[in-house]
């Protein structure tokens, strides 16, 4: 099971960008910059993407449907994106929404952003939102980051249920 988890090579990149970062401040590569020159696959994991917005799995998810919302552009703070990119990232965050809600009908959904290091953010200098399903009698949030925990389905399915929903949206 770990070692489908790990197997792509973006998540390899994940793991070592995000490492890198944490030991250098101010680091040379930014791998959500990386995965937004890359397109729409399985293999890398991505989604959805418009000119200026891209979605993708999160590569540690917390449960089955995960997901990423990110601005193509490398900003930190939500009053760095343009009018445009501002309107294109909520609108597909909307549209992430609806289409979890179509794969997996939860009951409910956490939607949000971890702004800083202070506030959480694993990748704090490339702004992402996370949207994550949630069934009754789910632990609350906060309590499920840093837990460990047996993943009920593979990121690749988790691919191919959101992607088919996006698609197939006008
Ligand atoms: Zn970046």
């Amino acid at each position: 099971m770990p070692l489908e988890r790990f197997s792509a090579a973006w998540r390899e990149q994940y793991v070592s960008s995000a490492t890198a970062s944490a030991n250098a401040s101010g680091g040379d590569r930014c791998v959500f910059c990386e995965l937004a020159g890359a397109g729409v696959s399985e293999d890398s994991g991505v989604l959805w993407r418009t000119d200026t917005t891209y979605v993708a799995l999160n590569a540690f998810p917390y449960g089955s449907g995960h997901l990423l919302v990110l601005p193509v552009s490398h900003v930190a703070r939500l009053e760095d994106l343009s009018e445009v990119e501002y309107q294109d990232f909520f609108l597909t965050l909307r549209r992430v929404v609806v289409a979890l809600q179509g794969a997996y009908g939860p009951d409910g959904m956490n939607v949000g952003m971890n702004l800083g290091q202070a506030g959480g953010a694993g990748i704090p200098m490339h702004l992402h939102g996370h949207v994550l399903p949630r069934w009754n009698g789910d632990t609350n949030f906060m309590t499920t980051i840093g837990e460990t925990r047996v993943l009920p389905e593979s990121l690749q399915s988790t691919w191919q249920k959101v992607h088919a929903q996006l698609e197939h949206r006008p």
